[in-house]
């Protein structure tokens, strides 16, 4: 506000100082030219008085009265403003003071008409023999003023006036001198001094109000078009300042400042436009933060937490106090790790926390300029989904009759072990089972009763006191156990064992036998994994062959002659 009414000030003084100097320049040349002008007046008034006093005595001279001529002289020197008024002969003395003219007229006359002064003195020299405006009249014939300033200051103008030497004055004064004589008049300007002044003071006035007229223009105008509009538009920058967007700027009227007003008001709207739409983006956020089921933890620049949503403070079991202000990389989990992953790209990791498996995502978040503004964390409870993975794991690879490892999971599992066996001769030995006479349980006892004799033979190998064995339903009524780190007497001892133990189970008072074929490496070097298996298969067929309820060791290039029954 202040900065804008200087401006208003300095418009008024800089157009009020150049107005002021031109009034002044042309109040001064007007007040010079009326002052040159009345004293151009006071100069024809007193030539016309001397010119009228040269006829006047002229004319007394003629006709020889030289006293009258004197006495003449001594009243006009009674008139008001006169300081000295005299006739002068033409070497500058006063004339009329001695008895020269007097004589000179007597003498003209050839009698004493005119009586002689009785006091003579010498004519004293009114003007100085080297008075230049003497020297002036001499020059030229014509009047000569000059303007004396007195002993007291005041001012005065003294006029000479030639007396030219007229044919009829030839009479009595030599043809010769051009000059009969000088009239002097010196008059005072106190008078004169008086109307200048009048004249000065109506010029002062004049520029004055002038001046002030100017200035009162000035102020109107620029209060109008500058003063009010930039205090305006200043105070509408300093309420966008603290927020209010929504004030607008109307037209002053002026171009350049109507420019402004407009630029400011789109910029305005523009951040108006802008700030409404960063609320609402930032509303929705807050609002998908707040009501997120993960976890959403955000840090400033400096790594210090400065927001944690519910769902956050619910997975740490901290309160909001406790989590604010608190260093992100060491809220949770491994800070060396945390403090890589928040510096860099990012990255996710599982950690345990309070019973629970907590997925915890971390990021750096940056600004279009790649500037680190902060870091973030997500953290989503993934037990529950752990736990079904690990359930649907457990059902892919299990069969649901049996509840023993399936097929698809035997070929894995087998695979994998003879890759070992393979590769670091880690012993592998495989154990074929097959329920003797099967058909028979069906066939008389329904097939329910066989469903229940393999969920039996199930339980019994899932029982097996072993905790490396594997136990698959290899398919039907067969089954296998592959037996990693086993070699064949192992194998074969565990074959045996898992024979009397099945043996002895009685499913619906039914006695329920296998035959068990057993291929273990060493002592055989299966160059693949099928031939493992129909090794296996030929050891199996053997026990069959032998009688059934048997386990029979498989023997190197043995098959057997057609598929297993
Ligand atoms: P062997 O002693 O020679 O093995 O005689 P076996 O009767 O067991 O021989 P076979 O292979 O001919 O019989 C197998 C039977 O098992 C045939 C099939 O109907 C039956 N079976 C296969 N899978 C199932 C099953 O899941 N449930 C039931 N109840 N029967 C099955
Ligand atoms: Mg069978
Ligand atoms: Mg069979």
């Amino acid at each position: 506000m202040m900065r804008v009414q200087r401006i208003g000030a300095r418009l008024i003084l800089a157009v009020g100082l150049v107005a002021g100097l031109g009034l002044a320049a042309v109040m001064l040349a007007y007040g010079a030219r009326q002052e040159a002008s009345i004293l151009r007046q006071n100069e024809l008034a007193m030539r016309r008085v001397t010119l009228s006093t040269v006829e006047g005595l002229t004319a007394i001279m003629l006709r020889g009265y030289a006293e009258v001529a004197h006495g003449f002289v001594a009243r006009l020197n009674t008139v008001d403003g006169v300081i000295d008024f005299r006739i002068l002969r033409p070497d500058g003395r006063e004339a009329f003071i001695d008895n020269q003219t007097v004589d000179a007229v007597n003498r003209q006359l050839n009698e004493d008409r005119f009586p002689r002064h009785p006091l003579v003195r010498v004519a004293p020299l009114a003007v100085a023999a080297d008075d230049p405006a003497l020297a002036q009249l001499r020059t030229t014939g014509q009047a000569a003023f000059s303007y004396i300033v007195q002993e007291d200051g005041s001012r005065s103008v003294r006029l000479l006036e030639p007396i030219p030497n007229v044919r009829a004055c030839r009479e009595c004064h030599r043809a010769q001198d051009p000059l009969r004589g000088i009239v002097l008049l010196q008059s005072s300007l106190s008078a004169v001094g008086a109307d200048v002044r009048r004249t000065w003071a109506i010029a002062l006035s004049l520029a004055l109000a002038g001046i002030l007229g100017i200035g009162l223009m000035v102020w109107l105008i620029a209060d109008h078009t500058v003063v009010k509009p930039l205090a305006r538009l200043t105070d509408a920058l300093a309420a966008a300042r603290r927020g209010r967007l929504d004030i607008r700027v109307g037209a002053a009227g002026s171009k350049e400042i109507d420019a402004m007003a407009a630029s400011f008001n789109r910029m305005a709207g523009h951040l108006q436009l802008l700030y409404a739409n960063l609320s609402d983006e930032r509303g929705a956020l807050s609002t998908i933060i707040r009501s997120s089921g993960d976890g959403i933890v955000l840090a400033n620049a400096s790594g210090v937490i400065v927001s944690a949503n519910a769902a956050a403070l619910t997975l740490l079991g901290r309160s909001e106090p406790e989590v604010l202000g608190q260093q992100l990389a060491t809220l949770i989990g491994n800070p060396d790790w945390m403090r890589h992953r928040l510096s860099g790209k990012g990255g996710s990791t599982e950690i345990d926390h309070r019973d629970r498996r907590l997925l915890v995502d971390a990021w750096e978040m940056g600004n279009d300029k790649g500037e680190r503004r902060g870091a973030a964390i997500t953290l989503r409870d993934v037990t529950e989904v752990r736990r079904l993975h690990a359930e649907l794991a457990a059902m892919a690879a299990t069969d649901a009759l049996t509840g023993l490892f399936n097929r698809r999971h035997f070929d894995a599992s087998l695979s994998e072990h003879h890759a070992l066996w393979r590769r670091y001769r880690i012993p592998l030995s495989l154990l074929l089972l097959d329920v003797d006479h099967f058909k028979q349980f069906n066939d008389l006892h329904g097939h329910e009763c066989g469903d229940r004799v393999l969920r039996a033979i199930g339980a019994a190998l899932r029982q097996l006191d072993d905790p490396t064995a594997i136990a698959c339903r290899y398919g039907g009524e067969e089954m296998a156990v592959i037996l990693p780190g086993r070699e064949s007497k192992a194998a074969m001892a565990l074959a045996e064992t898992i024979r009397t133990m099945i043996e002895k189970l009685a499913v619906d008072n039914l006695r329920v036998t296998v035959s068990i074929g057993v291929a273990s490496c060493p002592p055989l070097e299966p160059g693949d994994l099928l031939t493992v298996v129909r090794q296996a298969d030929a050891a199996l067929y053997n026990a069959k062959e032998r009688g059934r309820n048997r386990v029979e060791p498989a023997i190197a290039n043995a098959e057997r002659p057609s598929a297993t029954t």
